[in-house]
């Protein structure tokens, strides 16, 4: 196993070559080493094996860079999870869908060959999408949330099974359970062994003589089940969340669908979301900013008391660091930009007139700002970059 070939060796094509090179070069090994045309030849088996492998890299292009840096040890396992000589049979036919593209009418590929062991289709259940509503605090903390939902489930009078109660599937006569039925073609690249589905079981493999009378064989129901979804903290609206097998039940005792949970954020009456930092405008009144005072601003877990020093501007904004959202991968808090607007009376008294022109004689009043009165430009470019 240690010195393996070389996968351009293999497949017989330069360092350099196009991936239509590399396709077209595996597609000749393909058929030459093809186990239908080779039957028992354990050497043809072995090169058939070795070319899917070489193509399985070289036809990926991140797995092909990984390899032309470290050879064999840059695509053996790793996260994309490519086993070097672990490739199952099934792996291999699984890439001749787009080797060969069907325009041969090769359906489904070839059949599954060695020891006669047969494909049979699996049923497969299909997903269900809900939407969740979250409230910001509900993103901020995550919460458990029971959902009744209306799916598909195994039938609770045959267990799925689709057979009438006492009975059993029996095997498919037509394919005799390996759910293909084969035929020789020609090509013009030869003669060719393919299969196709079993037109009968549909590739199960079985059939049902006695059906359910409650699912009429099909093995499921409509059913309402009660799901717990657990959200995890700093979710964002428009995300979406997936439980294996959590969707509708398969056909006959299949692997069930995902249950695919798509987050909705409920808009706050008062903050407004900006990633993970939080946006509050606060309004407040000539007074008070010029004299300073205590406000009150709304967080996801209620208000909390800020102090406004006197002589506070309007447009200055204030950072109350880690009252943000979570981020969803656990990197710290965001915080909470609360805008402070000087609130300037619409309408006032002749009283009140009279007090403000009194006021505005005073040199104090006579706007006079210095470098650290940033504009509000400034500011946002400041907080924004
Ligand atoms: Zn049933
Ligand atoms: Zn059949």
């Amino acid at each position: 196993m240690s010195n393996k070939r070389d996968y351009y060796d293999i497949l017989g094509v330069s360092k350099n070559a196009t991936p239509e090179e590399i396709k077209k070069a595996y597609r000749k090994m393909a058929i030459k080493y093809h186990p239908d045309k080779n039957p028992g030849n354990a050497e043809a088996e072995e090169m058939f094996k070795e070319a899917a492998e070489a193509y399985e890299v070289l036809s990926n292009q991140e797995k092909r860079s990984r390899y032309d840096q470290f050879g064999h040890a840059g695509v053996k396992g790793g996260p994309s999870g490519f086993g070097g000589a672990g490739m199952s049979m099934d792996d291999i036919f699984s890439h001749f869908g787009d080797i060969f593209g069907g325009h041969f009418g090769f359906g489904g590929g070839f059949s599954g060959g060695f020891g006669g062991s047969g494909r049979q289709r699996v049923n497969k259940g299909s997903n269900l999408r809900v939407r969740v509503k979250l409230n910001l605090s509900e993103m901020a903390h995550g919460v458990e949330k029971k959902i009744k939902i209306k799916k598909y489930v195994s039938c609770h009078e045959c267990h799925g099974s689709g057979a009438e109660k006492g009975s059993q599937p029996t095997t498919c006569p037509t394919c005799h359970g390996t759910g293909q039925v084969t035929r020789i073609t020609n090509t013009f690249l030869g003669q060719m062994q393919t299969s196709s589905t079993c037109p009968q079981c549909g590739g199960e493999g079985t059939i049902i003589t006695d059906k359910c009378k409650v699912c009429h064989g099909d093995g499921i129901e409509r059913a309402e089940e009660v799901v717990t979804i657990k959200i995890p903290a700093g979710v964002n609206d428009g995300m979406q969340l997936s439980m294996n097998g959590k969707g509708n039940a398969a056909a006959r005792g299949g692997i069930p669908g995902d249950l695919i949970i798509l987050i909705e954020e409920e808009p706050h009456p008062e903050l407004k979301r900006d990633g993970s930092n939080l946006l509050y405008d606060l309004y407040v009144s000539f007074p008070d900013a010029a004299l300073g005072t205590t406000v009150e601003v709304p967080t996801v877990d209620g208000k909390v008391k800020v102090k406004l020093p006197s002589g506070t501007q309007g447009g200055k904004v204030l950072r109350l660091r880690g009252k943000g959202l979570p981020d969803i991968n656990g990197y710290g808090k965001g915080d909470l930009l609360v805008n402070v607007n000087i609130w300037t009376p619409k309408s006032l008294s002749s009283e009140e007139k009279k007090m403000m022109e009194e006021l505005s004689k005073s040199p104090n009043f006579k706007p006079n700002p210095s470098a650290q009165d940033k504009s509000y430009f400034d500011r946002m470019r400041e907080f924004f970059s």
